[in-house]
């Protein structure tokens, strides 16, 4: 049976026959349950209960401040312009990633129904950014075209496509153990370098600000944008495990040192921004710190991965460990994010 195209059968689904990705087929991708994959089910339902809409954040004094001269050094306004060139896009490369090659690869239906949640999640994100560029009347020429005029931010992007040419080519399936690893690499870059390393810089620098009460409203989103990224790199991580332990011959020691190799250079193009960004070091912020703290939460990310821990770094902002990758989504932010729940009910 093809997953777009039914016939009359009599052999029902059952749950010992659902994959990740069904090789043969023969398993249907448009029935939900049975449920096998309990926890991409649960993902979905912590997605939808994060629900939020950008324009429902005021940009008043975020607006106020950016136009006043005097509210920003010139280097602060350079880091916030780096950031905001760097999301702009990244959502957007995301997005296409995730459906492109994710969702045609991961047929199975519980995990679909968290892939087409975090799709919408990416699109609220791309409107999140496009609504901050347009609220502070950033140059969109500037900001949009960041990765590819920015060679710190283009190489992240390149580094976060490298692994999707393969699984895109039409050759490409998931019956040899080579297709398998293919899969695992690509889900890997985006789960965990893109969204799970390559976002936090990002994140750092803008909610420090918001620590001074600066730009709110963009810290605000930024906010609720790590609350949905936490789940949809949590989610990708159980995917990648749940994937490994259902296919443990491609997980071979040439292979995980390739995927440390991987991870590392991402952290190496993550410092490489960093130090683009804030050339001197802004708000508490400098070079120096925010390497130590890409390097902490990689180390993170390895131990998710069972990879051994490559840094030994400290974390250096131990404010930021309230909002990071609680396994519980709710309450983790002191500002009245926690009680967002529905856009019913919103209270601004
Ligand atoms: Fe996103
Ligand atoms: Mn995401």
């Amino acid at each position: 049976m093809d997953c777009s195209t039914t016939s009359m059968t009599n052999d029902r689904v059952t749950i010992d026959r659902k994959r990740i990705f069904n090789n043969d087929r023969t398993v249907d991708c448009n029935q939900l349950v049975p449920i096998k994959y309990r926890w991409a089910w649960n993902y979905y339902l912590d997605g939808c209960a994060n629900h939020w809409m950008p324009t429902e954040v005021s940009m008043q004094r975020d607006i106020e401040q950016w136009r006043d001269p005097k509210a920003f050094t010139e280097e602060e306004r350079h880091a916030i312009k780096r950031v905001f060139g760097f999301f702009s896009t990244a959502e957007s490369l995301v997005g296409n990633n995730l459906v492109l090659a994710v969702y045609r690869c991961v047929d199975n239906p519980e995990c679909r129904q968290y892939l087409l949640r975090q799709a919408f999640d990416e699109a609220i994100h791309i409107h999140a950014f496009q609504y901050i560029v347009q609220s502070l009347s950033l140059d969109e020429g500037e900001i949009f075209n960041m990765y590819r005029e920015i060679r710190t931010i283009y190489d992240k992007d390149e580094h976060a496509m490298s692994c999707t040419g393969n699984i895109l080519d039409t050759q490409w399936d998931t019956k040899t153990d080579v297709g398998i690893q293919n899969l695992l690499k690509n889900l890997i870059g985006l789960y965990v370098i893109t969204e799970g390393i390559f976002f936090y810089a990002g994140f750092v620098t803008i909610l420090s600000f918001g620590r001074q009460n600066r730009i709110p409203g963009s810290c605000e989103q930024i906010q609720y944008i790590l609350r949905d990224e936490s789940v949809h790199m949590n989610f990708g991580i159980d995917l990648i495990n749940t994937i490994i332990d259902e296919h443990p011959q491609v997980w071979t020691d040439v292979f995980k040192n390739q995927i440390v190799e991987f991870i590392k250079n991402g952290v190496n193009l993550e410092v490489n921004y960093i130090n683009e960004c804030l050339p001197n070091g802004i708000l508490g912020l400098n070079q120096d710190l925010l390497k130590e703290y890409i390097q902490y939460i990689a180390d993170r990310r390895f131990s998710r991965l069972r990879l051994p821990v490559q840094y030994g770094a400290g974390n250096p902002f131990p404010w930021m460990s309230e909002v990071i990758d609680l396994k519980k989504e709710k309450n983790f932010f002191e500002t009245r994010v926690t009680e967002y729940q529905t856009g019913g009910a919103l209270e601004w």
